[in-house]
C-alpha cells in the first residue's frame, strides 16, 4: 500500500495548514523530518526539514496516530504548519520525492477509512455532508449519520435477521414435512413483524428526513398581485424574482434556496392561479399546481378575504393573509397575517415556517432516518424482502431465503457488499485530503 500526502486544510495563504499523511512510510517521514517520532497522539513542536539536504522548511506541530487507532486506520501523522503555498509545496515535494510515497487522490483517506473497516458507507456519506453542510440541521444531521445512527440500527436489524434465520435453520433440521412455516413458533413472526415495522418506519420518515440535505420545498400561490414575488424577495432579502403591478407577470417558477431557523428551505415562486389569459399564462399555471404538488408545503397566500384556495386542486394549503397593512376584513382560515411590504408580521411567519419545517423533519430519538435516496433505496429492499404475516405458510426454506436477501439489503446499505460502483462516485464529492 502506497503512503499518500495531501494538504487537509484549505487552501493558501492561510495561517495554518494541515498536512496529512497515511500509510505506512509515516514512521520513516516523520522521524526524517522531524528528527524522531513523537508520543502517539501528543502535539509536539518541531523543525521540519528537508530529508534529502538538511535544510529547514518550516516549524511547527507534528501530530502521530499509530496504526491501528487513526482515521485510516493505518499510521497516520499531521504537520502543522505555516499557510503559504511555498511551505506546503516544499514539504509535500519533501515528502513525495521518497519512493512509495505519493499525492493521494479525492476522497483516499476516507475511502482507507472505509477498506479498514473503520467507517461504514452510510458514515462515508455523512461525512461527506458534514463537510458540504451549508444550515445548522444539515450539520446535525451529518454528524448524526457521520457518528453512525443509521450504521447502528442497520448493523442490529442484521444481527436480528440472521438470529430469525438460524430459527429456521434449526426448524429445517428437525421437521418432517417440508411446511416448516407453519410450524415456526409464534415469537419468530413477533420477531419478524416487529423488525419490519422498524424498517417501515425509518423508510415512512425518509420523505421528510431526505429534506434535511436536499431542502424542504415551499410553494408560495395565491391569486396574481397576492405579494408571492415580494415576499420571496423579503425572505431571501434580494431581487431574485422581478416584482411588477402588472398581475400575471410571475409566469414561470421561480426556486429560491434559503436558510430559514437552520433548514435548508426551497421557496418556489409561481405564477398567480386564475384563469390564463394566454398560451404562455396557462403553461405557468400547469406549472404552478406542478410545483404545488411537488412541494412539501403550499403556503397560499390571501389579500383579501375572499381569496380562498381552489377546493380540490391544492393538498392542505398553509393559508396566510397577505398585504395586512391594507385595510380588510379578515382572511377566514388564515394562521398569520403579514406585508412583505412594511415587514409587518414577518418575523411570525418565518417562526410559523420554521415550526412546520421542524415538526415535519424532525427525527429526534428516532434509531435511524436516512439522508440520501441510495439509503432510501436499500431499506425499501430490505422490506420488500421480508415476508409480511400473511405469508405465514410459506415453506421454511423460502422464509430462510426472503431473510437472507433482506440481510443482502442491509448489506448493501452498509457497504458490506456491491460497493464498487457507488465508491468512486461517492469518493468523488470530497476533496483531496479528506
Ligand atoms: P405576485 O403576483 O403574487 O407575485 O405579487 P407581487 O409580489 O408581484 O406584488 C404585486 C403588487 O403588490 C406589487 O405592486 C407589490 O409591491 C404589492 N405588494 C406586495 N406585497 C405587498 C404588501 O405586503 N403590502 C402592500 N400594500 N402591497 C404589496
Amino acid at each position: 500500500m502506497d503512503t499518500i500526502v495531501a494538504l487537509s486544510s484549505g487552501a493558501p495563504p492561510c495561517a495554518i495548514a494541515v498536512l496529512r499523511a497515511s500509510g505506512p512510510l509515516v514512521p520513516d517521514l516523520v522521524r526524517s523530518m522531524t528528527g524522531g517520532l513523537p508520543q502517539a497522539r501528543h502535539a509536539r513542536l518541531a523543525t521540519f526539514r528537508d530529508p534529502g539536504s538538511g535544510d529547514p522548511i518550516d516549524r511547527g506541530l507534528v501530530l502521530y496516530f499509530p496504526a491501528p487507532a487513526s482515521f485510516t486506520g493505518e499510521d497516520v501523522c499531521e504537520f502543522q504548519v505555516h499557510g503559504s503555498a511555498a511551505v506546503i509545496d516544499r514539504l509535500i515535494a519533501a515528502m513525495t520525492a521518497r519512493p512509495g510515497v505519493r499525492l493521494a487522490e479525492r476522497g483516499e483517506f476516507a475511502r482507507r477509512a472505509f477498506i479498514d473497516g473503520r467507517l461504514d458507507l452510510t458514515q462515508i456519506e455523512g461525512l461527506a455532508d458534514l463537510i458540504a453542510a451549508e444550515t445548522e440541521e444539515q450539520r446535525r444531521a451529518a454528524l448524526d449519520q457521520s457518528a453512525g445512527r443509521l450504521r447502528r440500527a442497520a448493523d442490529q436489524w442484521r444481527a436480528r435477521l440472521v438470529a430469525l434465520r438460524a430459527r429456521i435453520e434449526a426448524e429445517l433440521d428437525f421437521a418432517d414435512e417440508e411446511d416448516v412455516g407453519d410450524g415456526l413458533p409464534a415469537e419468530f413472526w413477533t420477531g419478524l413483524r416487529t423488525l419490519r415495522d422498524e424498517i417501515a418506519a425509518t423508510l415512512a420518515s425518509a420523505r421528510h428526513t431526505l429534506r434535511l440535505r436536499s431542502g424542504f420545498r415551499i410553494a408560495l400561490m395565491g391569486p396574481p398581485n397576492a405579494g408571492k414575488s415580494t415576499l420571496l424577495n423579503a425572505l431571501a432579502d434580494s431581487d431574485a424574482a422581478i416584482v411588477t403591478d402588472e398581475p400575471g407577470t410571475t409566469r414561470d417558477v421561480i426556486d429560491v434556496r434559503l436558510d430559514l431557523g437552520g433548514y435548508a428551505v426551497i421557496v418556489s415562486d409561481t405564477a398567480g392561479l386564475r384563469e390564463a389569459k394566454g398560451e404562455i399564462e396557462r403553461m405557468g399555471v400547469a406549472r404552478a399546481l406542478r410545483a404545488g404538488q411537488e412541494a412539501d408545503m403550499i403556503l397560499w397566500l390571501a389579500p383579501g378575504a375572499e381569496d380562498r384556495p381552489p377546493d380540490g386542486d391544492l393538498d392542505g394549503p398553509v393559508i396566510v393573509a397577505s398585504k395586512a397593512d391594507l385595510s380588510r376584513d379578515p382572511v377566514p382560515g388564515a394562521v398569520c397575517a403579514f406585508s412583505a411590504l412594511t415587514g409587518d408580521g414577518m418575523e411570525d411567519l418565518k417562526a410559523l415556517l420554521i415550526e412546520r419545517i421542524a415538526s415535519a423533519s424532525a427525527y429526534g430519538a428516532a434509531p435511524a432516518f436516512v439522508t440520501r435516496r441510495r439509503q432510501a433505496e436499500a431499506l425499501a429492499d430490505a422490506l420488500a424482502a421480508l415476508p409480511g404475516g400473511a405469508q405465514v405458510s410459506r415453506p421454511g426454506e423460502l422464509v430462510a431465503e426472503d431473510l437472507r436477501a433482506a440481510s443482502a439489503a442491509l448489506e448493501r446499505l452498509t457497504g458490506r457488499i456491491d460497493v464498487e460502483d457507488i465508491l468512486d462516485r461517492l469518493f468523488a464529492e470530497f476533496c483531496i485530503g479528506k
